[in-house]
């Protein structure tokens, strides 16, 4: 299919060319070997649906398949531009997209965070590809609970993303800390291993960008880190506070 398609004018004059030659050596070939019916039934629907056939069948042919091949071509590309490679999962442009949509049928819903507990040391200890094992049954999991009004995806590395729609911060906690226990996962070696994620929730409200409410997601999840991981915490203002005043504490603390 990739030799019929041009890729200059001078290109698509050779293939025109071409083209109008098979067509000229059919008609010849039909001509031929049909003479005699041409001349009994030059006015048959079967004479000319042996000439349609003969002549303009392999053309029809050769069109079909390009179309087939294209329409392929097109559907790896969506896929491509809109999936993650490894897990399938919607990537990081897609997620935000069907968010900003899913936001139009539910105005208030609940943003996760979730990142990979120690996911560095899975990958040291028992290398990259067991690491992507890892990534996969992680998707695995968060695809299990999505409901029909959800969203999720891959953030990028080991950091996901789930949009619950319509749901108050409790339902929101309860569906979250169930993904906060031990995903297991298994390696070629070792028969059965486990992760588990550290979330952040924040409330997506109605008059907040999706960004903002990702950024208090993203505290929360920071605060989920530091209380000891494997947990679900939700966004509270204090929380900015403390993050902030422990960063001009190492700071000041640094300077003396
Ligand atoms: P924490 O509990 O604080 O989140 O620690 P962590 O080890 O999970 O976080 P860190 O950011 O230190 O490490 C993330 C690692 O994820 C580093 C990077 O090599 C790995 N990683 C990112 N993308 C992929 C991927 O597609 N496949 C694999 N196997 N590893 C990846
Ligand atoms: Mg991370
Ligand atoms: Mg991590």
């Amino acid at each position: 299919m990739r030799l019929l398609a041009p890729r200059s004018w001078l290109g698509f004059i050779v293939r025109l060319v071409l083209l109008i030659g098979f067509v000229a050596a059919e008609n010849i070939l039909f001509a031929r070997f049909f003479e005699s019916l041409e001349q009994r039934e030059m006015h048959s629907t079967s004479y000319y649906i042996s000439h349609a056939s003969l002549v303009g069948g392999p053309l029809i042919a050769i069109f079909l398949g390009v179309s087939v091949y294209q329409v392929r071509l097109q559907q790896k590309l969506w896929r491509l531009s809109r999936k993650d490679g490894l897990t399938g999962l919607n990537n990081r442009r897609t997620f935000f997209e069907l968010a900003q949509k899913a936001r139009t049928s539910h105005p208030t819903g609940v943003l996760l965070m979730l990142d990979a507990d120690r996911f560095k040391s899975i990958n040291d200890t028992y290398g990259h590809q067991v690491g992507d094992i890892c990534l996969k049954s992680i998707s695995y999991t968060l695809q299990r609970s999505l409901r029909k009004e959800d969203i999720v995806g891959r953030l990028g590395g080991e950091e996901f993303a789930f949009y619950l729609g319509g749901v108050s911060v409790e339902t929101a906690r309860v569906i979250g800390e169930r993904l906060t226990k031990p995903i297991s996962f298994k390696s070629d070696r070792d028969a059965s291993l486990s992760v588990t994620l550290s979330i952040g929730a924040a409330q997506w409200q109605h008059n907040i960008s999706i960004d903002a409410a990702f950024a208090r997601a993203d505290v929360a999840l920071y605060q989920a880190k530091k209380n000891g991981r494997a947990r679900l915490e939700v966004w509270d203002p204090q929380m900015l506070v403390d993050q902030q005043n422990a960063v001009a504490d190492k700071a000041s603390s640094a300077s003396m």
